[in-house]
């Protein structure tokens, strides 16, 4: 089984902290993008059973119904798609129509992925979003309505910093079953990259991040960002966070598959020409693969099983990172109960330092 994941690299306006790959558009996802997807799908030669597809970007929701027909006609043609698929697209609720939800549900999305970031009118024209407060909460009424399974994008750290916590109320409102809310970055490269100095500091970021575990009632966190009623925990991230396979499409887009990461070419023009041609390949050794497979576990509460780890590679969990597992869990990050290691509150806040101690670890 492996996940499918769609990049569709458009968006209506540009939002000066994105650091994502994706161009300003004004109508619709372009035919001769589709026709590029739908011949990259065509050639494909991985693994054929899928039982996640995720539409992310870019806008999603600016793909036509008929083109989102297309694409998924390619994916059902050249995949076995699990009955239990999990289908989830990212939308702008600036996009959302009770029209357009009824063409998803009909095509058959049943997860949709609001990226609403913030209730709070200052907060969204900080952030240079298109959408304004009231569309926000318009767009969570029809897609709460519409959609069993959606998930709420939030962000902490845009200013006003103190209109966050009447977000969080705000979004208990709405009973979302998953919420993923990220601290706001400003990435070199980015308009935000020459703002940097208005970013919160430290103890002001570790706050907000406590303070949206608080608020999030009746939801786990299930991983450093993301929050889940039980059962709602997203399938295909998940994949990402085991480690596991998948398969990319479109420009940008990576894939997992057979030890090998891979892009896509990230200029659109470069893509349309030779779709599914790639601009890098990996071929990560054994022990890449060990390393990143504990350090992405790590981001979960579950955390990593040593039976897992064992059955996945055939060695021991102990005898490959006892010393340095054992050492973090000295420094507080992580907790072995049984024999499982997962991260602990301070483990969650500071979960960068378990990856940066994972990766200078010494092979055995
Ligand atoms: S809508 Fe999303 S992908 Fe597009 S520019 Fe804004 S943050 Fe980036």
């Amino acid at each position: 089984m492996t996940g499918i994941y769609i990049h569709v690299p458009f968006c209506r306006t540009i939002c000066p902290y994105c650091d994502f790959v994706k161009r300003p558009i004004k109508g619709a996802a372009p035919d001769e993008f589709i026709h590029a997807l739908a011949r990259e799908i065509e050639t494909y030669d991985g693994d054929r059973h899928a039982e996640t597809i995720f539409f992310g970007g870019g806008t999603p929701s600016l793909l036509a119904p008929k083109s989102l027909a297309a694409i998924l006609d390619a994916l059902h043609l050249k995949f076995r798609i699990a009955s239990e698929v999990e289908l989830t697209l990212e939308a702008n609720p600036d996009d959302i129509t009770q029209d357009l939800l009824d063409h998803w549900k009909a095509l058959g999305v049943n997860r949709v992925s609001l990226g609403v970031q913030s209730f709070d009118q200052e907060a969204l024209r900080y952030l240079g979003r298109r959408h304004d407060a009231d569309g926000a909460r318009r767009a969570c009424g029809l897609v709460a309505a519409s959609f069993p399974n959606w998930n709420m994008d939030l962000m902490f750290g845009p200013h006003p910093v103190t209109a966050y916590p009447a977000t969080l109320a705000e979004c208990a409102t709405f009973a979302p079953p998953h919420v993923s809310a990220y601290g706001l970055t400003y990435e070199a490269g980015t308009p935000f990259g020459k703002r940097s100095h208005e970013a919160i500091d430290e103890d002001t970021y570790l706050r907000l991040y406590a303070l949206t575990g608080e608020s999030l009632r009746g939801l786990d966190r299930y991983e450093v960002s993301n929050y889940a009623r039980p059962g709602f925990e997203c399938r295909h991230n998940l994949r990402y966070w085991h480690n596991d396979t998948y398969a990319g499409f479109g420009p940008a887009a990576y894939s997992f598959l057979e030890g090998v990461r891979a892009r896509n070419h990230v200029k659109l023009e470069e893509y349309l020409a030779n779709p599914g041609g790639k601009c890098e390949a990996l071929n990560l050794t054994r022990r890449e693969v060990q390393v990143e497979t504990v350090i992405q576990y790590l981001r979960l509460r579950e955390g990593l099983p040593a039976i897992a780890y064992e059955r996945r590679f055939g060695t021991s969990l102990l005898a490959d990172f006892g010393g340095v597992l054992r050492a973090l869990v000295g420094r507080g990050l992580l907790e072995e109960v049984g024999h499982v290691f997962r991260p602990t509150a301070a483990g969650f806040e500071l979960n960068n330092e378990i990856g940066l101690a994972l990766v200078d670890a010494p092979a055995r």
